[in-house]
């Protein structure tokens, strides 16, 4: 009586239940608001070392009816969970198309680039390709100017596949970059393997770059690494002058963080950049 008590508590736990119920209500919304025009993108330049724009990474936004701006990480997982990440990567996929034309049109941002996030599960997804093409072909974006980034977690795949795909998109002109290096479990042999132009050091260790042995140790073999095997190095999350000039004095040519502009709407981005005429 006694075990099955607990197994009855388990099952029963209020939180947990409590949760349960929290996320499909979330699920439901999510699938609501992908219909009704919920989604935004807020866009956060990538710079060079003398600070002038190269491009900008696009960062996805819920405005939920009621509870407001939800941020990637309260929504994404459940997303990828429930398999709305499909329709959802490819909402994010068209209108970074869709500004990249935009941009096109204007001498003073012709030669920006984008970058979106493909998580794992959208970049497995048998039809992603084809969607990618759809969608190329349908804005008439340039594909040179579309990066794609993608996590270590999708190593744990089948390698083959990923790099047949890599490789038909790559053949299109669409960049690749591994994001949050160094969190993940990757080998340094898939860093030989697979196609990539560039790797972000993920801002866990560009926080505490100046006071931490460790994390500096990291990011400067990092640097060494990748400019020997000719990778492109953006570093994530500089938030101080004096994480800017260390990683410059180490080799880095391209920096993200609040330092040079938060993630925002494309207009205000544009504004702050001094993009517009
Ligand atoms: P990420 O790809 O590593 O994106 C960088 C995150 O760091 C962004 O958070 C950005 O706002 C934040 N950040 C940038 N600079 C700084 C800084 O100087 N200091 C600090 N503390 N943070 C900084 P955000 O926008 O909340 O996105 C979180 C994550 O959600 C992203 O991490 C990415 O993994 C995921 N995500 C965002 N948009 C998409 C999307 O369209 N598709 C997919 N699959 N995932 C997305
Ligand atoms: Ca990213
Ligand atoms: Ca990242
Ligand atoms: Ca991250």
């Amino acid at each position: 009586a006694k075990a099955a008590g607990r197994n009855t508590v388990r099952f029963f736990d209020p939180e947990m239940q409590a949760r349960l119920r929290e996320r499909s209500v979330l699920e439901a919304d999510l699938r609501l608001g992908l219909g009704r025009d919920e989604l935004r993108l807020h866009y956060q330049p990538v710079v060079d070392a003398g600070g002038r724009i190269l491009g900008a990474e696009a960062l996805v936004r819920w405005m939920h009816p009621t509870r407001g701006l939800v941020p990637p990480l309260a929504f994404i997982p459940l997303a990828e969970e429930s398999g709305l990440i499909l329709p959802l990567g490819q909402w994010v996929l068209r209108q970074a198309c869709q500004q990249l034309v935009l941009w096109d049109r204007r001498a003073a941002t012709r030669h920006l680039n984008i970058a979106i996030n493909v998580s794992a599960r959208q970049f497995r997804h048998p039809d992603f390709i084809d969607q990618v093409e759809e969608v190329l072909g349908t804005t008439g974006a340039n594909a040179r100017r579309l990066k794609f980034e993608l996590t270590e977690s999708l190593l744990f795949h089948d390698v083959e596949d990923i790099l047949g795909k890599m490789g038909r998109l790559r053949a299109r002109g669409v960049g690749f970059s591994l994001d949050d290096f160094g969190t993940g479990y990757s080998s340094l042999s898939y860093l030989k393997r697979l196609p990539l132009d560039q790797l972000k050091i993920d801002q866990s260790f560009v926080r505490d770059l100046l006071t931490d042995p460790n994390d500096a140790a990291i990011v400067r073999t990092t640097l060494g690494l990748a400019l020997s095997l000719g990778l492109e190095v953006v570093a994530e999350g500089v938030e101080t002058e004096g994480q800017f000039d260390f990683l410059r004095r180490h080799g880095c040519r391209s920096f993200q963080g609040y330092l040079f502009g938060r993630p925002l709407p494309i207009g205000e981005m544009e504004q702050q950049q001094g993009l517009l005429d």
